[in-house]
């Protein structure tokens, strides 16, 4: 799954409309302590569906991810993301060569999710990146302490991340939602 473009704004320390697009090959990040370059994967793993506040270091509530303001600047109202993914090879159940994933999230508590514009449901952003490796129960951002959380797992919890891995996670899902009907 290649990644083309993440749009943030009001999200963390990223008050302003920021466009970061990922060409061919590797992208680093650079920058000094607290420029916010951890803020960045925050941003993706957050548009991917992380509803644990505690894994996007944040200091507790979900709010806490819109831009707080500074001495200089006014606190902003809400945070959006839109992470935009190449589907040329149309390995997600989409009929299009991209898919925009758009999260957005007030104050106020109201939040949105979107595919491609159209606003949809967590679950139903889930379901799209099922045994892609980058949902939300996925492994392909690997946040500090994760290896050590993962070598510690219980067999069953390690298993689910093979099950990603292979691409069978999907099954499983749907064989324990259409249990729970
Ligand atoms: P390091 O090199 O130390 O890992 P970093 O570049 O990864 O640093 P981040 O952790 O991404 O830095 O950014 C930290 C900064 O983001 C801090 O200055 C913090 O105040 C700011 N920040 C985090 N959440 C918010 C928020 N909601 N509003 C405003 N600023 C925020
Ligand atoms: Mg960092």
């Amino acid at each position: 799954m290649v990644f083309k473009e993440l749009e943030i704004q009001g999200f963390k320390s990223f008050p302003d409309k920021v466009k970061i697009t990922f060409d061919e090959g590797v992208t680093g990040v650079v920058g000094p302590n607290g420029s916010g370059k951890s803020n960045l994967s925050d941003a993706v793993r957050w548009v991917l569906g992380e509803t644990s506040a505690r894994q996007l270091r944040a200091a507790g509530k979900m709010e806490d991810v819109i831009f707080g303001g500074t001495r200089r600047r006014g606190a902003m109202g809400f945070a959006q993301v839109r992470l935009t993914l190449d589907n040329s090879a149309h390995t997600l159940d989409l009929d299009a060569d991209e898919a925009v994933i758009g999260r957005k999230y007030y104050r106020s508590g109201e939040s949105e999710y979107s595919i491609n514009g159209q606003v949809c449901r967590l679950k139903d952003v889930y379901e799209l990146l099922l045994d892609t490796g980058i949902g939300r129960d996925g492994y392909s951002v690997i946040g500090q302490g994760r290896i050590a959380e993962i070598v510690a797992a219980k067999s069953t919890e390690r298993r689910e991340i093979f099950e990603e891995a292979c691409g069978i996670a999907k099954y499983r899902y749907r064989k324990n939602e259409a249990e729970r009907r």
